[in-house]
């Protein structure tokens, strides 16, 4: 689903120059749960950034689902965007005058889907998020695990061959961490590619497989027995 090979990107800040991912190869198959782990700095923002074509690297091979990801024009890389990649930020990114169900519905209108199909696939992922009963709430009227799960829904409305998540769990106590990282799992179950970068082991440990960034290289790389939350914390 996604294959990289030796990627490289630096920051340009005035005369100065900042090596951030020094080659980096990485491929990742269908239905895998992959958690990027690695100190503050390290790279992963980066690299999701470079994966979800929110950012291009300088140098390297960048392959989605077969498509070599270079020099794409902005209307082609949209329609990438649309069709491969939901994306999951730490701060929820929730459009805050809008109620849930029209959040998940939003990337729904930019895609040119009819209203009433919007609603309905909107309400659909917003059950599978556990949220039926929330849809005509504001985002401020939602605790911090449910606009996560608002923002869960909202990335897998458009149907998208990958998740992305940058720290998804960042702003959420460890119940509620935990709780999302489940619905994650689940979602992963059902056959989804998702890829989340986390600081936390516990959360990293309910990932199939965990790589450690550090210096701008995969320092290690390991399939790992997953823990399943305890449903009943
Ligand atoms: P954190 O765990 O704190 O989120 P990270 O591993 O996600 O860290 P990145 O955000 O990828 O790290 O940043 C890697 C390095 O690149 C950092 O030193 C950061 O300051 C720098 N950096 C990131 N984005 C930019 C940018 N747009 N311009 C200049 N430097 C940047
Ligand atoms: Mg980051």
């Amino acid at each position: 689903m996604i294959e990289i090979k030796d990627l490289h990107k630096s920051y340009q800040m005035g005369s100065n120059s900042l090596h951030v991912l020094k080659g980096i190869d990485f491929n990742v198959k269908e239905g895998e749960l992959v958690a990027i782990m690695g100190s503050s700095g390290s790279g992963k923002s980066t690299l999701l950034n470079i994966l979800g074509m929110l950012d291009e690297a300088d140098s390297g091979s960048y392959f989605l689902d077969g498509l070599p990801i270079k020099n794409l024009n902005e209307k082609i890389a949209a329609q990438y965007r649309n069709k491969f990649l939901g994306f999951i930020f730490q701060s929820f990114n929730l459009i805050t005058y809008k109620n849930a169900v029209d959040n998940v519905a939003l990337p729904l209108y930019y895609q040119g889907i009819k209203r009433k199909e919007r609603q309905d696939k909107a309400m659909h992922y917003l059950e599978k998020v556990g949220l039926a009963e929330w849809s005509t709430h504001l985002p401020n009227e939602l605790s911090g695990g449910q606009k996560q799960r608002v923002a869960i829904a909202r990335a897998m409305a458009s149907e998208p061959k990958v998740l992305l998540a940058d720290e998804p769990t960042g702003a959420l106590d460890t119940k509620t961490s935990y709780d999302v990282m489940e619905l994650i799992q689940g979602i992963n179950d059902e056959g989804k590619t998702i890829l989340i970068v986390t600081h936390e082991p516990d959360i990293a440990n309910m990932s199939k497989r965990i790589v450690n960034l550090k210096d701008g290289v995969i320092i290690d790389d390991t399939i790992v027995k997953q823990v399943k939350a305890n449903v009943n914390v």
